[in-house]
């Protein structure tokens, strides 16, 4: 059928339209080493020229009426949840991760960010004070950029764009060069819905994104990334005082009480530590484990793990798929390597096979020094550190000892106990008895160097406007 969406051919949008680039580039499939599909590389005047039709598109788009919004955004996801499957191959293909979770990421998005993000109301209120009345009520901000990351290449677009939208706010896209396909693909099945300009999407180089943090026209950034590019972007939103949302990088620790049924939490904590190749924000980074169970849990995870496949995505049942990028295989490949040199303990995998894509298997590292790289950096790749503990207030303060305060999990049977020691922990989010498990319906963001703002949860559009409070006098009425 004519009008069937390729998934071979991908462009950058601007003003409604397919806009290609006298530059090009393409990435590869980080299981094959194979070329992916030719992509334009945006240049300065295509973000001009995105960010002037955001602008002209945001004075109709603000006063279109919120459930006329609600029914455009309705039938865009109308329009790509026909294509899930294609989408799944193509996250597969770009990111690296086996075919089930390429699916799983597609389908969290076309379903669950949709029908959660189009529940959202603005959360206006009414006072009365003695004569007066106060109603609070929200405006959408104007141009947003949504800035990603490469773990979740479609899960983010997504999530960024709907509240922004909702909101009254348009929004362009900026893929990361790593991952740039599912984000162009599904801001291009928008285009016959939306008015021109609402949602654009733009790929580049690593010139993108400065170029559209320093756009006098931007209004809002929503940036997911690294800890060292969220402080760029927050410099950048310094300048023009544009509203700024980081979400970026943490180093979560779990911490495992002798109660715990070992063989239960252990496939847990392995999926926790491993999914996505370790390449998740919010993965397990540390793993401190009480002594008395130490040995005990680091042998059933290494059972769990050994049932593992790691291979390619398009292997049936590969579990762990490829680093996603050469940069960031080097960089983890680095952490295997310091690990033999310093004589660092594996408990399971801790060797580097030679193969053709960028494969790490699946490594648990026994107690490495608390200042080694391992302890104090975020990995994001399969190898974890195993650190035994025996004191609960010990533990608490080595959880703590990081800038990064994204994520943490405990892990007892004794649910006081949990709560005791998640209300002190220095994190966004805390998992009990579980590895993350996301939900749009609720908050998400992070303490310390882990972020600025929240994303997700029944708030979702504040992040999105400015506030306005009418103040009436009854007597002067
Ligand atoms: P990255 O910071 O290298 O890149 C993220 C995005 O920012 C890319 O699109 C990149 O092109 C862009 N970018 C880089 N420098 C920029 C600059 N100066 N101005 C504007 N844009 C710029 O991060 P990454 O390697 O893609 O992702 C991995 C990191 O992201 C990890 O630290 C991970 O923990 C974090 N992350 C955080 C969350 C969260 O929700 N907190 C979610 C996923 C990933």
């Amino acid at each position: 059928m004519a009008d069937e969406p390729s998934f071979t051919s991908f462009h950058n949008i601007v003003a409604g339209k397919p806009r290609g680039s006298e530059k090009t580039s393409y990435t590869v499939d980080p299981a094959t080493l194979e070329n992916l599909w030719e992509i334009p590389v945006a240049t300065e005047q295509d973000v001009h020229d995105a960010v002037t039709a955001a602008k002209d598109a945001f004075k109709s788009w603000k006063k279109t009426p919120f459930d006329e919004r609600l029914r455009l955004l309705k039938a865009w996801g109308d329009a790509c949840r026909p294509y899930l499957k294609q989408f799944g191959e193509v996250i597969m293909k770009e990111n690296g991760k086996p075919r089930a979770f390429g699916e799983f990421e597609a389908n969290h998005s076309f379903n669950e960010a949709f029908n959660y993000f189009l529940t959202l109301k603005f959360p206006e209120e009414d006072h009365t004070v003695n004569d007066r009345d106060y109603h609070v009520r929200y405006t959408p901000l104007g141009v947003v950029v949504a800035i990603c990351a490469w773990n979740f290449p479609l899960g983010q677009p997504v999530m960024k764009a709907l509240p922004a939208l909702l909101a009254g706010n348009t929004c362009i896209v900026k893929t990361s060069p790593f991952t740039p396909y599912s984000g162009m693909k599904v801001v291009e099945l928008a285009q016959k819905i939306l008015p021109p300009g609402v949602l654009q999407v733009l790929s580049g180089d690593d010139r993108l994104g400065p170029w559209l943090t320093h756009h006098p026209w931007v209004n809002k950034i929503s940036f997911t990334g690294s800890t060292a590019s969220g402080r760029k972007v927050a410099e950048a939103a310094a300048k023009g005082l544009k509203r700024v949302t980081l979400e970026l990088g943490g180093n979560d620790p779990a911490i495992v009480f002798p109660d715990v049924d070992v063989e239960k939490i252990a496939p847990d904590l392995c999926f926790g530590s491993f999914w996505n190749t370790g390449q998740v924000c919010t993965a397990v980074k540390r793993i401190y484990i009480h002594k008395d169970i130490y040995t005990q849990l680091l042998d059933a995870m290494a059972r769990a793990v050994n049932k593992w496949k790691v291979g390619a995505g398009t292997e049936a049942g590969a579990m762990v798929g490829p680093m996603q990028n050469e940069m960031q295989y080097k960089k983890v490949r680095g952490l295997f390597e310091e690990a033999k040199q310093k004589g660092y303990a594996a408990k399971f995998g801790g060797d580097v096979k030679d193969t053709k894509g960028f494969f790490l298997e699946p490594t648990i590292i026994d107690n490495p020094p608390p200042d080694s790289t391992l302890v104090t950096e975020e990995q994001f790749g399969p190898i974890v550190p195993a650190i035994p503990w025996s004191s609960e207030e010990e533990v608490i303060e080595s959880a703590n000892n990081t800038a990064m305060g994204l994520g943490a999990s405990v892990w007892t049977k004794d649910l006081d106990r949990a709560r005791r020691v998640a209300e002190q922990l220095e994190v966004g989010s805390v998992y009990i008895n579980s590895y993350e498990k996301v939900s749009f319906r609720v908050p998400f963001g992070g303490h310390k160097d882990s972020g600025i703002g929240v994303e997700c949860g029944p708030n979702a559009l504040v992040p999105f406007c400015n506030m306005q409070v009418l103040h009436y006098n009854f007597k002067t009425a």
